[in-house]
């Protein structure tokens, strides 16, 4: 999800109970530790490819790096299912004399929560680590101490002895991400890790096709692995362009407000494992969140529900404003701590929002319109 301002309200519903199967597991758990900045998504690309490959007619890819999965081609409607796969990205943009590395930031960052971190930096010669210092607590006046830090307060130190070093490990224009793995939150099913936002629903996508594969479908589906929505949903964009869907659904991660101090009166009341959240407002078709009502009424899946007044700030914005305009709906994933090295999601949340997704799918008739 793109970092922008949200309002919304919300009611959340009962736990769900089905957990991932080992492959699945380590499908998303490989997915979501590997690296996948926007513009270079490649290397997670190839992963989701391999996962997608047996389950479709048809597999492409397209210039700007998305991925193109397709079952069905003769169906009809053609409906889209998108999920981005890029992760906020740090990019190396000037090293100084003594080979500390400053650098831009690719997707929204709050800089309180790097300072002290590890990045892995994706040098030409490999992955090497860096690490965001700070000048110690003891060094600090109180003026320093009281002042608010911007990313371009910021270096990351790769232990490099100079310029000429550091820019042979890690040239301007080296991605860095952050060195935080995935890994279980508590005996439930809660995960911690980097990247959930949004690997979890690119995940999702990926075990949709994989259900549909093996269900009768009306539809012509394509679910694509977008790329690049932490910079403006670019993707999204470009390959709805080129799909021209009657209809799409776009999967992201959304604000959870089931932690100390989020504000439900801003978010909604979403609790993480409550289940996949519909959103409600412009930017869905009303239609669209109804078919995924009744899919998910049909299946017995709980879901919670969010409004959004304006942008959502996922590919569902984009997607909404290709050609005459797309009949978009939008499934969320609850998260905890988005954007920073520790987001929370439920697995059962995880693979739910699959099950809702094909089980919205399966409601599609041929004859299905979303003109009003
Ligand atoms: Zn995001």
């Amino acid at each position: 999800m793109l970092r922008s301002p949200r309002l919304g309200v919300g009611v959340n519903s009962n736990e769900g109970e089905v957990l991932l199967n080992d492959s699945h597991y380590d499908f998303l758990k490989t997915l979501v530790e590997t690296a996948s900045p926007p513009g270079a998504e490649d290397e997670a690309a190839r992963l989701w490819r391999n996962y997608v490959q047996p389950y479709a007619t048809s597999l492409s890819g397209d210039s700007q790096g998305n991925s193109i999965a397709l079952i069905n081609p003769e169906g009809s409607p053609r409906v889209q299912l998108a999920g981005h796969l890029d992760e906020i990205s740090l990019i190396v943009r000037y090293i100084d004399s003594d080979g500390f590395l400053y650098f831009d930031a690719a997707g929204g960052f709050d800089p309180l929560t790097i300072i002290g971190g590890r990045f892995h930096l994706l040098g030409p010669q490999g992955k090497i680590l860096g690490v965001i210092g700070r000048k110690a607590r003891h060094l600090q006046s109180d003026d320093e101490h009281r002042r608010s830090v911007e990313i371009d307060d910021l270096w990351l130190d790769i232990g490099a002895k100079d310029r000429a070093e550091a820019e042979t490990a890690a040239p301007v224009g080296t991605y860095a991400v952050r060195a935080a793995t995935f890994e279980r939150l508590g005996t439930g099913s809660l995960v911690a890790s980097r990247a959930l936002d949004n690997k979890a629903g690119a995940y999702a996508i990926a075990r949709a096709l994989e259900l549909l594969s093996k269900r009768a479908v009306t539809a012509a589906v394509y679910a694509v692995a977008t790329v690049q929505e932490e910079v403006g949903l670019r993707g999204a964009r470009v390959s709805a362009f080129g799909i021209d869907p009657a209809v799409a659904i776009a999967v992201d991660v959304t604000h959870a407000s089931d932690y100390p101090t989020a504000d439900k009166r801003r978010v909604g009341d979403i609790k993480v494992g409550g289940g996949p959240v519909v959103t409600f407002g412009p930017t869905v078709s009303s239609h669209v969140s109804a078919l995924i009502l009744r899919a998910a009424d049909a299946a017995e899946i709980a879901v919670q529900r969010e409004a959004v007044g304006r942008n959502t700030a996922t590919d569902a914005d984009a997607i909404q404003q290709v050609r005459a305009g797309i009949a978009t709906g939008l499934v969320s994933i609850p998260l905890r701590y988005m954007h920073t090295g520790v987001e929370v999601a439920s697995l059962d949340d995880i693979e739910k929002t699959a099950e809702l997704l094909a089980a919205a799918v399966e409601h599609l008739g041929p004859r299905t319109s979303f003109v009003r």
